[in-house]
């Protein structure tokens, strides 16, 4: 086993118990090695740490839609209902070819912590389909989200079970598959669904708030090594929902992003992203960087190393997808002086690059703590629908800005309390962890 003793034994039956889930085995894997010393203390933790890693409920559907060619189509869809404890679950879609259980199950297990985290009354689930979106007519996306809320509509409710977007759903996503509830249920029941459009229930600052909160979470960080984003260079990986309002608000802070990715590369611009046209070619075309490339001149290039890590900078926020900033990358940031990372997406460092980044003392924030003003935000939604009221951008966003300095000072203070300053790995862990082990225990 990769610990010892009972913990040890535990792991073990979690690993069995779920054979080829590589992801979901990684995030167990993390969550396990913080706990160590919280087990130790508090061994009455250990069977409910058990109960922890098996989901609540797990569903898995069969979705058919009818193409733009007259022919049907399958994909499979899932909700992972991981643990309702402290709220209703709550937690993304996330509609991409390369969804599966695992994925998904890593994807809820990450969110009962991070929830937990927002200090919010929230749960954690997720759920999503292998649906490929790229490429796909309007049409075609809506005929999707209708079938598949044709199945999913049994299972969620503003008291039960709240999705909202992920990578592949948005504001359009969250419209088509809000629709169809409302006209199966024949309930307007805005709090069944979070990210809707600002005339239908929707909350000012959700579309920013996971690229905000993640850059609140990291100039916290900084500020703690007594620097701040103020004329920094900034690497900022992908260019969908939570990298562009990161950029958006690294640019208000005064720091520079030198360069973004999508699926197709990355694009290095040293005189800085320009957000109009970024957003132009990413929201309004739904095209490639190549596309900025051609728009902006100005010197912008697309990369041609191995990845955009490689480029020096003073803070790197990976805002992608798992496993996209490997050791190797690592290593990059390491020797090029960077003085934070943090995790705009979930699980984006591998765990040996998470090694190599601590051991050189930069400091790191898991996405269970760096980006969880998205679904904060999204509490925060679900708080407007149900007194039926909507709080201006202002509001919101203060509300957001105290939510992510709580939850960063959370995470230090808990780290010094188990011996490992500085250490947001283990400060989020444990914090979300110990949080819900009480209420189940209760
Ligand atoms: N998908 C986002 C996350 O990973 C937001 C979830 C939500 O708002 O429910 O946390």
């Amino acid at each position: 086993s990769e610990f010892s003793g009972p913990l040890g034994d535990v792991y073990d039956v979690v690993i069995r118990r779920n054979p080829g889930e590589p992801e979901f085995h990684q995030a167990v894997q993390e969550v396990f090695e913080s706990l160590i010393p919280v087990i130790d203390r508090n061994p009455q933790y250990l069977d409910v740490l058990t109960r922890m890693c098996e989901p609540e409920r797990q569903i898995i559907f069969r979705v058919p839609w009818i193409d733009d060619s007259g022919r049907v189509q399958i994909n499979r869809g899932f909700r992972v209902e991981f643990n309702s404890a402290l709220g209703p679950y709550k937690g993304g879609l996330r509609f991409h070819p390369s969804v599966n259980l695992s994925i998904v199950k890593f994807l809820g297990f990450e969110q009962i912590f991070k929830n937990s985290l927002t200090g919010l009354p929230i749960g954690g689930g997720k759920g999503g389909s292998d649906f490929d979106p790229k490429g796909r007519s309007d049409l075609e996306i809506m005929r999707f989200c209708q079938s598949f809320m044709t199945e999913l509509y049994r299972h969620i409710g503003e008291y039960t079970d709240v999705p909202a977007g992920d990578i592949g759903v948005g504001g359009r996503e969250i419209g088509y598959l809000f629709g169809q509830y409302k006209r199966i249920t024949n309930r307007y029941e805005s709090g069944v669904l979070t990210g809707k459009g600002l005339t239908w229930g929707g909350s000012q600052v959700r579309p920013e708030a996971t690229g905000y909160g993640t850059v609140f979470f990291a100039s916290d960080m900084l500020k703690a090594k007594g620097e701040k984003f103020e004329g920094k260079k900034v690497l900022v990986s992908g260019s969908g929902n939570v990298a562009t309002y990161a950029i958006e608000k690294i640019n208000q802070l005064g720091g520079t992003v030198i360069a973004c990715s999508d699926s197709s590369g990355y694009v290095v611009d040293e005189k800085g992203i320009d957000l109009e046209i970024l957003k132009e070619v990413k929201q309004v075309r739904r095209g490639r960087l190549s596309e900025y490339v051609e728009l902006r001149g100005n010197g912008a290039v697309m990369g041609t190393g191995s990845s955009l890590w490689h480029v020096p900078a003073d803070i790197a926020l990976p805002c992608a997808t798992q496993n996209e900033l490997d050791a190797n990358d690592a290593a990059a940031l390491v020797r090029n002086g960077c003085l934070v990372v943090a995790e705009g997406a979930n699980m984006p460092t591998t765990p040996e690059a998470i090694k190599i980044l601590q051991g050189a003392g930069v400091g790191f924030a898991p996405g269970k703590a760096a980006n969880a003003g998205g679904v904060a935000t999204s509490a925060l939604e679900m708080q407007q629908n149900a007194s039926r009221d909507s709080w201006s951008f202002e509001h919101t966003e203060e509300r957001l800005r105290g939510i992510m300095s709580s939850l960063h000072d959370n995470c230090l203070a808990t780290a010094d309390e188990y011996n490992a300053p500085g250490n947001y790995i283990v400060g989020a862990n444990v914090a979300g962890f110990v949080q819900v082990a009480d209420a189940m225990l209760a």
